[in-house]
């Protein structure tokens, strides 16, 4: 079993508590690493080492700061198969997926490292001729990270980072499900040359570790990725303070398949949307909204399709299970409550319980339809492989119904009609819209965020995190040119 501890300044130290925790394979439910269990006294201590070492950090220059980043990113490269057993391992999904996931990660920190060749502010026009205006970017001090667990090593570098290039030193709260991933990264960053402090990893549960690192008057801005209902929390805790904070929350995302859609390019769309990484995507297609004159052969199809995917943790594999059994067990709770309240189950809706899967958390890729457009259930975000079939009457329909969410986070439209996708990638609430394709994300010099309840209104990756992570300052020389 591996044992991790937190990594704080140069050290791997134990929760001050000796309290800690197992986690479990989500493929079999054995205990698989042994975590340091965090509390108040240990984020002290990591926001105090951060803190001490965020000045020369933040001294050294931009361009410095980007060749370690691009140092990581090298070392990432060499140990690319190293983090993607281990997210395998933590996750239960398989080896290759973990193997894109990582290299997300990769491109991710030479991104950043880029930017550290910019940096860019903006020079201003006075309407004082003897002023030089400007705007610089500087560090905030220690941002406190914290993470899901969902794609881990992607969630990590995508706020790491950003966060570093600009000059802070970070405090990552690893997620409880995922903590030998963030370990490797902070033993990765360590040997490629990072400080020794400007990086520092906690484990532990939310309550008791995440909670005290957005509290603590140290920290400088949290950035979080997480539900929705965690976010409304930290935001009222940090705002209480006027602490920045950047949320990255859930989403309900609509794919709409028009009438002139491409039939079968939909189908493998939806699928992949809805059911790739067993459906813990916050992009992921929780949603599928159907033209009334093809939602009956689209349903068949898209029936048949799901019913042939295969669940496991190998490359062979479609689909792994869910991250932990709560997760599961909510699930089955609320497909239930859909059912009684006259949703049909179309395929799936249960735990698998055949020989190999029974002691994971499996849970059958449900397509679910005859969903009232009020049930309010249905606007929870679920998290799995879960997705709901919706029938709508025209384009106007389709789009009423994409909108009707609290969140806003992705939305794919398939049709051939670029009148239909111009007007709906205009009119519908989400962050990301793309046009013929899935519900995915971003790449790392895309801005990724969402409107609603999916997000505080920031954007991380792209040039835009750089605005999470740096304050703006404006500089005037008011020049004497008599002197000249
Ligand atoms: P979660 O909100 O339960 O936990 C996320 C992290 O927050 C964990 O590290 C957890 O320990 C910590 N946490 C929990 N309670 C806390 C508290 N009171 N204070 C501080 N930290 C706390 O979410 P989850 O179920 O682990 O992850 C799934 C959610 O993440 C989904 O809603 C998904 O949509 C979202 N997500 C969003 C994005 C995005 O970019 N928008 C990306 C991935 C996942």
């Amino acid at each position: 079993m591996l044992k991790i501890e937190n990594r704080i300044g140069s050290e791997l130290i134990p929760a001050k508590s000796g309290n800690r925790f197992f986690k479990v394979s989500p493929h079999d439910g054995i205990a698989i690493v042994d975590v340091a269990r965090s509390s108040v006294a240990d984020v002290d201590y990591a926001v105090s080492i951060a803190k001490e070492a965020q000045t020369g950090w933040a001294e050294s220059s931009a361009v410095f700061r980007g060749k370690i980043l691009l140092y990581i990113a090298a070392a990432m490269s060499k140990r690319l198969d190293d983090i993607a057993r281990i997210v395998a391992l933590e996750t239960g999904k398989s080896v290759q997926e973990a193997q894109g996931e990582a290299g997300a990660a990769i491109q991710l920190a030479e991104f950043f490292a880029g930017e550290g060749m910019r940096l860019f502010g903006q020079t201003m026009q006075s309407g004082n001729p003897n002023k030089v205006a400007m705007t610089i970017r500087e560090p905030l001090g220690v941002a406190g990270l914290i993470v899901a667990a969902n794609t881990p090593i992607a969630n990590a570098a995508w706020k790491i980072f950003p966060a570093l290039i600009c000059g802070n030193s970070c405090v990552l709260k690893a997620a409880e499900d995922t903590p030998a991933t963030a370990d490797i990264l902070g033993e990765i960053a360590t040997d490629a040359g990072l400080p020794p402090g400007v990086l520092n990893i906690l484990h532990g549960y939310g309550a008791e570790a995440g909670a005290p690192l957005v509290q603590h008057p140290n920290i400088d801005v949290i950035s979080f990725t997480g539900s929705s209902a965690v976010g409304r929390e930290i935001a009222a805790s940090a705002g209480a303070v006027l602490k920045r904070v950047s949320l990255e929350l859930g989403g309900k995302n609509p794919l709409v398949v028009c009438d002139d859609a491409d039939f079968d390019l939909a189908i493998r769309w939806s699928l992949l949307s809805s059911f790739s990484n067993a459906g813990q995507r916050c992009a992921a297609s929780s949603r599928i909204i159907v033209f009334d004159s093809i939602y009956d052969d689209f349903r068949d199809a898209f029936i048949l399709a799901t019913e042939s995917l295969t669940l496991g943790p190998s490359n062979e594999n479609d689909l792994g299970p869910v991250i932990n059994e709560q997760q599961l067990n909510s699930m089955l709770k609320a497909i239930e409550t859909m059912r009684n309240e006259g949703a049909k189950i179309l395929t799936g809706g249960q735990r698998l319980l055949d020989d190999t899967h029974k002691s994971g958390f499996y849970l059958a890729p449900t397509i679910i339809e005859n969903i009232a457009r009020d049930n309010l259930q249905a606007d929870q975000e679920l998290f799995g492989p879960i997705t709901c079939l919706y029938r709508a009457s025209n384009f106007d329909d389709a789009v009423k119904l994409a909108n009707n969410t609290a969140y806003g986070l992705t939305a794919a439209i398939h049709t051939r009609d670029v009148n239909r996708a111009m007007v709906f990638g205009r009119s519908v609430k989400a962050g990301v819209v793309n046009v013929n394709a899935g519900t995915h994300g971003s790449e790392p010099h895309f801005p990724f965020g969402g409107f609603g309840q999916s997000g505080n209104g920031t954007r991380e990756p792209g040039t835009e995190a750089l605005n999470v992570y740096s304050e703006l300052k404006s500089l005037s020389f008011t020049v004497d040119q008599t002197a000249t």
